[in-house]
């Protein structure tokens, strides 16, 4: 059978894959004026619905606006900052201002402080090498923030366009899809660029007469625990409220289960509170150190889930890391998942996650 094109974008029409370019959930009879249900969705709604695109195409695309002037807006996602922070930013995009936007902050405990959270973006970008104009902290599905952003993007940019870039999954498409209703209420003014090469183009949002709003696909980073989980273990993983902490009194030699996802054993230190902020869907369990292994080995999939069997097929390996906690108050952070805060002094904790999952810690947040 011959390929049959998108009228809009021009990427080859598929109805297996939604996520990606060309899908259309109709069956494809030979018609020839087509559409993919992106570009008809943008065609017909003014709505822009994010697909990600492979790594060669995506460079192909960047290639072409490396050396425009413009202002890129990075979105990360409160909850996964190490899974959607873009270390290689500078090196694909050239040198262009930078600013970063967090994302879902709706989802944070209301105690959480803004500073010191501010204060640790920055840091995590310096340490990606990203060296950020200015750190911004909204949630695109409730609109907070999205005006203080909207003038500040303004003052940014100086009069440059502005590149929207982000992993899936980090609201990119509900960012853009707010950002519009503020700015235009015109239909028809959004257009695709095509880019020769690729099977996507980028889609503008006009400014002014000169300028435009760009939004890029987004970028699959392989960190993410959302492409290592099912579906399914995907809704119960990621929080879809604000996030309840749940406070556990530990003694040492105790373990916490986070489903069968994640682990966190108490070797050493004085019984303490250890404070967790995950998804108020995905289930913790308490248990002796010594009982933690035999536990997860014969309740992985069930009383340990997620994962389910499908994520048991695609999930890595889990690998450990020791951690002597000696300053005050620490937050121990499972990327994409969620974090525990524990008031340090002196402790030693073991953490285990899927490899690629890294465990990082930081100064406490709340
Ligand atoms: P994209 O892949 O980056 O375009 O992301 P989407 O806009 O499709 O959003 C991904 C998921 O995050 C969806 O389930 C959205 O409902 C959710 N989401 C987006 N923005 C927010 C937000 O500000 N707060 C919360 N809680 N969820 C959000």
């Amino acid at each position: 059978m011959t390929d049959i094109h998108c009228q809009g974008c021009g990427a080859i029409i598929q109805t297996t894959e939604p996520d990606k370019a060309g899908y259309t959930p109709k069956s494809v009879d030979g018609n020839d004026t087509i559409l993919c249900r992106r570009c008809f969705r943008l065609k017909h709604y003014n709505d822009i619905q994010d697909v990600s695109v492979t790594d060669d195409d995506f460079l192909t695309m960047i290639s072409q606006i490396r050396d425009k002037e413009g202002l890129v807006v990075h979105l990360v996602d409160i909850i996964d900052v190490d899974g959607t922070m873009i270390g290689s930013l500078p090196r694909i995009v050239g040198n262009k201002r930078v600013i970063l936007v967090a994302n879902k902050m709706d989802l944070l405990p209301k105690s959480t402080n803004r500073n010191k959270l501010m204060k640790w973006l920055r840091s995590a970008a310096k340490e990606a090498g990203i060296s950020v104009e200015g750190v911004y902290l909204i949630s695109s599905a409730k609109g907070h923030g999205m005006t203080d952003l909207g003038e500040a993007i303004e003052e940014h940019r100086k009069g440059d366009d502005v590149y929207i870039v982000g992993t899936t999954n980090v609201g990119k498409s509900t960012f853009i899809n707010k950002l519009i209703q503020k700015t235009t209420g015109t239909a028809d003014v959004i257009t695709t660029s095509y880019f020769p090469g690729t099977t996507l183009g980028f889609i503008e949002i006009p400014l002014d007469d000169d300028t435009a709003l760009i939004d890029t696909p987004g970028i699959v980073n392989r960190q993410q625990i959302a492409h290592y989980v099912s579906d399914h273990d995907l809704k119960v993983i990621t929080p879809k409220k604000e996030i309840k902490p749940r406070v556990y009194q530990l003694n040492n030699q105790q373990t916490l289960y986070f489903g069968g996802l994640a682990r966190l054993d108490f070797i050493k230190g004085e019984r303490q509170s250890f404070v967790c902020y995950f998804s108020n869907e995905l289930a913790i369990h308490r248990t002796k150190l010594k009982n933690a292994d035999n536990l997860l080995k014969e309740h992985r999939g069930g009383l340990l889930s997620p994962p389910d069997e499908k994520t048991l097929e695609i999930l890595p390996a889990m690998t450990e890391q020791t951690h002597r906690l000696t300053q005050e108050k620490t937050d121990i952070v499972f990327p994409g998942l969620g974090w525990i805060t524990v008031p340090g002094g002196s402790i030693t904790i073991t953490v285990h996650s899927p490899k690629s999952v890294r465990v990082s810690l930081r100064q406490s947040l709340i």
